[in-house]
């Protein structure tokens, strides 16, 4: 088998994978924190993982998949001030905090089900763990990496960083972070800059909080993550993942904590995904430039110019390496959308192009194209191996597609490539579409009558606009919203639909 090589953060460089135990993977993904929808950039991260996983599925490894579901222990601020956002928010809404975490949990699954991402083999939860989470603050405290003050637990990190570096994921000293901290406040019970809290101490007015051995409280962010992964990945494990916000704070406190508890690192690799930007600013859910799923699968949004299918919107992902940012814009949506219609065109075609003979024939084949068709399908685990590259595996695909057009055309004679060429064009563009890109064919099926139907409807609700009958045009959009498929008025008068 070929050499798979992954972009280290850790070491900052291309290594070849080389699994703990041959044949297995143990992969945990930092996943969303549910007290509000998860915005397009979110989905970006969980879509880079889900072809990642994929992908390692189709190398044949047996792939432990762990991803997290973060509803307890975020608060506002990043140095364990402000609310707590699950309280906050269930505060407002005048909800149970667990029916905040209920709602968007559910969300999150529509929208990782509507992108066609693979759930994870296993979904835990911080509210769920919060006994692992105990033992592993125990033991960082008894081996002497953390204090308490007044209920709360810190981390030490001056103290552990006079025995392991504590910024070696970012590749920064300590000098260097501290200089960029603000100093401590007069109310600071921190004894330094960088401590954070494993375990804080909840007002008797909190509205999520658990016994611990230092009185009522509630875990910190961090240590859910190090106490779940140990948990079902062991203290030393494959990959670990998440977006690139995460890897300054979040996983570098990941690693001193599982250190500190358990003497190793946590993971052999670490893979951060780069961030989705509007307008060259990330896009993320406190700046308020988000654009959820639905939005753009309704076009129900002042900076979008029509509606985009969740294939469409998957499929401008993939267009861009993981590790490159992407920035949002209509155009490229567009262009997306364009692209991937061509591409299922051509892969229709492909499929149904069968050659009559079943012996090749030497004196048609076009020994040149074959190559270059066979060189251009070999190109796609290629690119697959040098880092996840789905951007080069387009690009081969995209060469591919004025060569199939052109065999229906008749400018090229089917016989000019050999028989296993084309065999292997047709296995490798399944496996890929589909399967590893994880691709839907939205038109497919009996998509045809369902053209036919909503079209049908849309003129029922057109007409009954036009004589003012608002109920019945509002049931009709109402009714197929339910059967998840939005309608959308455009500014010429004309309506569209999209699938949900
Ligand atoms: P959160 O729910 O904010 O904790 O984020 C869930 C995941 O999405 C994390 O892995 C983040 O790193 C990632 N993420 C957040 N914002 C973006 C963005 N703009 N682009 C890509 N990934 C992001
Ligand atoms: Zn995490």
């Amino acid at each position: 088998m070929a050499e798979l090589k992954i972009f280290n953060s850790l070491t900052r460089q291309k290594e070849i994978f080389t699994p703990l135990t041959p044949g297995y993977i143990g992969m945990y993904v930092c996943g969303p924190t549910v007290y509000s929808d998860v915005h397009l950039g979110n989905c970006r991260t969980f879509i880079s993982f889900d072809i990642i996983y994929r992908y390692l599925k189709y190398l044949g490894f047996k792939v432990r998949y762990v991803r997290n579901i973060t509803d307890a222990g975020h608060l506002e601020g990043d140095r364990d001030e402000g609310d707590d956002k699950f309280s906050k928010k269930a505060r407002l809404e005048q909800l149970e905090p667990m029916e905040i975490v209920q709602r968007y949990t559910l969300g999150f699954h529509k929208v990782m089900e509507l992108f066609n991402n693979l759930p994870p083999t296993i979904e835990p939860t911080a509210t769920g763990h919060i006994s692992e989470q105990i033992e592993m603050i125990k033991h960082i405290l008894s081996n002497g990496y953390a204090y308490i003050v007044d209920g709360t637990v810190y981390f030490d990190v001056e103290k552990y960083n006079k025995e392991k570096p504590y910024g070696i994921l970012t590749n920064r000293k300590l000098e260097d972070l501290l200089e960029g901290t603000r100093e401590l406040g007069g109310q600071d019970e921190k004894k330094g800059r960088l401590d954070f809290a494993l375990w804080i101490k909840a007002k008797p007015e909190h509205l999520m909080q658990w016994p611990s051995p230092w009185g009522m409280g509630f875990p910190g962010w961090h240590i859910e993550c190090s106490a779940m992964s140990g948990k079902y990945l062991g203290k030393e494990f494959d990959i670990h993942g998440g977006g690139m916000d995460l890897a300054a704070t979040h996983h570098t406190n990941e690693i001193a904590q599982s250190q500190a508890c358990f003497h190793v690192s946590p993971a052999r690799y670490w893979i951060h995904t780069n961030m989705l930007t509007v307008n060259g600013a990330r896009m993320s859910k406190s700046a308020g430039n988000g654009f959820l799923p639905g939005e753009l699968f309704t076009g129900n949004h002042k900076l979008l110019e029509k509606a985009y299918s969740p294939m469409t919107v998957r499929f401008f992902m993939l267009q861009t390496h993981y590790r490159s940012t992407l920035d949002f814009s209509n155009e490229a949506l567009q262009a997306a959308e364009k692209g991937l219609k061509r591409l299922w065109e051509a892969y229709e075609i492909l499929d149904q192009i069968k050659l009559d003979t079943t012996e090749d024939n030497p004196n048609i084949i076009d020994p040149i194209l074959d190559d270059k068709c066979k060189n251009l399908v070999a190109g796609f685990d290629e690119a697959m191996n040098d880092d996840f590259n789905t951007a080069r595996v387009l690009a081969n695909m995209f060469e591919l597609v004025p060569i199939i057009n052109s065999i229906k055309g008749g400018q090229i004679a089917p016989g000019s490539l050999r028989k296993d060429t084309l065999e292997l064009m047709q296995k490798q563009l399944r496996i890929y579409l589909p399967g590893i890109f994880g691709l839907r064919d939205e038109k497919s099926n009996d998509s045809g009558i369902l053209d036919g139907v909503i079209e049908l409807l849309i003129q029922i609700r057109k007409d009954a606009r036009n004589r003012k009958d608002f109920a019945t045009s509002d049931k009709i959009r109402n009714e197929l919203l339910i059967q998840g498929i939005a309608l959308k008025d455009e500014k010429n008068g004309g309506t569209t639909w999209s699938l949900l």
